[in-house]
């Protein structure tokens, strides 16, 4: 008989076991020992040995030990931060079920900032003194640049923002160009004021406003479609709802896609209540991390402007959640920890039992037909200025246009940017593809070029001076000879860019003051500035991708022209149509915005398409029914249910034989249809080989039950990986 050895921290048995669950991939809690004079609660913050590292976790459970726990080991310290509360506990479980997610990778999204989790510090920051350093150096200037609008910053912090090693902020200060000062421990939030300053209403947004409000007082859950034009006050309308739950003392969340958070719409809450509202997003500062997530956990952070990982945020008692452009893509999360935040904002309002409001001027089909079945109210706005939804939107049919190989820009509507330059108004081209052109060809060999690490071309970005992939981010120098032939001075772009579409314009506007607008120019000031001055009308044609769609006001703008509408329908996405009419629409939606009346114009070769002729009448409604048909015809969401498997290796066969495996031991089922495994559409990216698999059901089958009878037994060994995309928006 055998007496098993003692663990190395292990004694007597505790008195209570705490279940902690660690932010690992792990499906359950691991059981731990509560020392002797440590009190833990579920949701209490802990720090657990594992092996021979230690991890922070969040106890689940606490129960009375029996004799067998003798060999745990213990909780090594609680924190003393606020505990998660139970409804952030559901959340987080209900999540990693409908997900199929290891549950621990779940509460890592959480856990992301465990600096925030010990008792706020001072901290020692820069400020400049005014003084010139004695030596000035091109580094020395980008400090002083830094500091110049009077923040002072740890040095780790300041020496990042300038580029420069801890050490040269050091010697300043020793200089006495720089002085150390004690930050307080976190800046303390502000409370919001409901009544700041808010606009009088319009008997219209007044309706909207009072329903929203009333929603909100009944303490229950529902969710609201505001559904509106651009500029019809949507955001006035959901701040009576912000304010109405700040009046019962409840924190709120608005989430914006990542890309529409920016200074501006910032400004604009701030103006609304009187407070600078709590951010959070990927360029957020770790010391205004930790200040978010500790003011969103203790209850002082009363608003918080995020994108969609604010959801994961500890809240202590949140009230609302108003989800703006809940149509938009960005709300999904495709990689780790696959989910979509809209959907999430839903579930989190049913558990919490708080209103859920949905905005937007393209409405989800998802959303629409859940209005349709009665499970969403639906407010709706008119236009504050009596404007039809959409401006006069004018089909160019690109079959009988005739234009000429190396040109996209056909004869009409070259003819209505002239007229609009020609009257002193704003134009603006619609194209969505970022750099020069999509694809580079050897006239030579007809040798592409390709991506070393993905199945896809590389695109020159012709500005920067370089061939970029848009799949991993991989770049190099522009070539001068063919890689395979070596031919020299027979690499030619193929098909447009923004910047090949911007040559183009320029040659036949030699006069305008253009401006090209991509997410290549979101690098800090320059594309505020860049927007701030196409708003002023200091730019006279604007060249742009999707980034011009979202949300800005251009109030000289009065001519759009779409160059590529078909672009965005030729793809395997069952939602392709919805996006191509939420991106026309919106993009169409820029025109005519300020005093003067707007036209679009729509270059496309498939004039006949249902959605090119609903847009061309202006018919919204024409068009969603014409989609819902199609898709309920289809058995697609929101009519059925789709799970996508996606298997990738570094070795290609192995990929494929796992793939195959699957698909051999499929449960028995009359209610899910699997299609493929197919290779999926980017074959390798990242230097993985991909395969998918499709998961077809009725919306009333149990779709991650029989995921998980599926893949109960399955190891995914090595190099393998499997991901599970439950509710897929994107079919790569
Ligand atoms: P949406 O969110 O639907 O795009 P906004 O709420 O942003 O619309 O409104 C568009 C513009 O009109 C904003 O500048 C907003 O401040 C202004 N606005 C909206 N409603 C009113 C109102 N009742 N009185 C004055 N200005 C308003
Ligand atoms: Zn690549």
């Amino acid at each position: 008989m055998s007496i098993p050895a003692p663990m190395p921290d292990s004694h007597a048995t505790p008195a209570e076991v705490a279940e902690v669950l660690l932010p690992l991939a792990l499906a359950s809690a691991y059981s731990y020992g509560v020392p002797k004079g440590m009190h833990l609660s579920p949701g209490d913050y802990v720090e657990v040995p594992l092996g021979p590292r230690s991890y922070i976790g969040v106890v689940w459970e606490v129960r009375p030990a029996v004799p067998t726990n003798l060999r745990m080991r213990d909780v090594s310290h609680r924190f003393d931060a606020p505990p998660l509360p139970e409804t952030h506990r559901k959340f987080i479980s209900w999540l990693a079920d409908y997900y199929l997610e290891p549950i621990g990778n779940v509460l890592r999204m959480v856990l992301r900032v465990p600096a925030a989790l010990e008792a706020p510090r001072e901290q020692v920051a820069y400020r400049a003194t005014g003084s010139a350093p004695k030596r000035m150096t091109p580094q020395r200037q980008r400090v002083l640049e830094i500091l110049q609008d009077g923040f002072p910053l740890p040095a780790s912090e300041l020496a990042q923002a300038a580029g420069v090693g801890t050490s040269v902020v050091k010697a300043m200060a020793k200089d006495g160009a720089l002085q150390a000062v004690a930050l307080p421990a976190l800046r303390p939030f502000a409370q919001p004021d409901p009544e700041a300053e808010a606009f009088a209403l319009t008997p219209d947004q007044a309706i909207a406003a009072d329903a929203l409000k009333a929603a909100v007082r009944e303490d229950k859950h529902s969710v609201t479609l505001l559904d509106g034009v651009t500029g019809s006050g949507k955001t006035e309308v959901y701040f009576e709802a912000m304010a109405q739950a700040l009046r019962q003392g409840r924190q709120v969340l608005l989430l914006l896609p990542e890309i529409a958070l920016t200074a501006p719409f910032l400004a604009r809450v701030e103006r609304r209540f009187g407070v600078e509202p709590a951010g959070w997003h990927s360029d957020l500062r770790p010391r205004e991390r930790e200040r978010t997530w500790r003011g969103v956990a203790d209850g002082t952070a009363k608003i918080v402007v995020g994108a969609r990982s604010a959801l994961f945020l500890p809240w202590a008692n949140l009230g609302l959640i108003v989800v703006d452009e809940e149509h938009e893509g960005a709300y999904k999360q495709d990689e780790g920890v696959t989910y979509h935040a809209r959907d999430m904002a839903v579930l989190y309002g049913a558990l919490a039992k708080f209103a859920v409001v949905l905005s937007s001027a393209t409405p989800s089909l998802e959303s629409l037909v859940n209005v349709d079945r009665g499970r969403y109210a639906s407010v709706k706005l008119r236009d504050r200025h009596g404007r039809p939804e959409l401006p006069e939107i004018k089909l160019i049919d690109m079959r009988a246009a005739a234009v000429p190989s190396g040109s996209w820009l056909s004869e009409p509507l070259l003819m209505e940017v002239k007229t609009a330059l020609e009257a002193g108004e704003q134009a603006l081209l619609f194209l969505n593809r970022r750099g020069y052109a999509p694809l580079t060809l050897c006239r030579a060999c007809g040798h592409h070029l390709d991506c070393p690490n993905c199945a896809a071309s590389m695109v020159e970005h012709r500005f920067r001076r370089l061939m970029q992939c848009h799949h991993c981010g991989h770049q190099e120098p522009v070539p001068n000879a063919c890689p395979k032939c070596g031919t020299e001075g027979k690499l030619v772009p193929v098909g447009p860019g923004v910047e090949r579409l911007a040559e183009e314009a320029a040659r036949h506007f030699p006069e305008a003051r253009l401006a090209i607008l991509s997410s290549d120019i979101t690098r800090g000031v320059l594309l505020r500035d860049v927007l701030r001055d196409v708003a002023d009308g200091v730019f006279n044609l604007v060249i742009g991708t999707q980034l011009v769609a979202k949300g800005h006001h251009f109030p000289h703008l009065t001519c759009v022209g779409v160059v590529d509408a078909d672009l965005a329908l030729e793809s395997s996405d069952p939602r392709a149509g919805e996006r191509t009419w939420a991106l026309l629409a919106q993009v169409a939606g820029r025109a005519g915005r300020g005093e003067r009346p707007g036209r679009a114009f729509v270059q496309t070769y498939s004039p006949d398409h249902a959605l090119m002729r609903a847009l061309a009448s202006g018919d919204r409604d024409a068009y969603y029914s014409q989609e819902k048909i199609i898709r309920q015809g289809a058995a697609l969401p929101p009519y059925g249910r789709l799970a996508a498997l996606i298997i990738s290796d570094t070795d290609g066969p192995s990929a494929e034989r796992f793939a195959k495996s699957l698909a051999r031991n499929i449960p028995p089922t009359d209610d899910v249809q699997v299609l493929g495994p197919a290779v999926a559409p980017i074959a390798v990216v990242r230097g993985r080989h991909r395969w998918r698999l499709l998961v077809k059901a009725g919306r009333e089958v149990d779709i991650q039950a029989f995921l998980r009878l599926w893949l109960q037994d399955v190891k995914v060994k090595g190099s393998l990986a499997l991901q599970i995309d439950v509710d897929p928006y994107n079919f790569l």
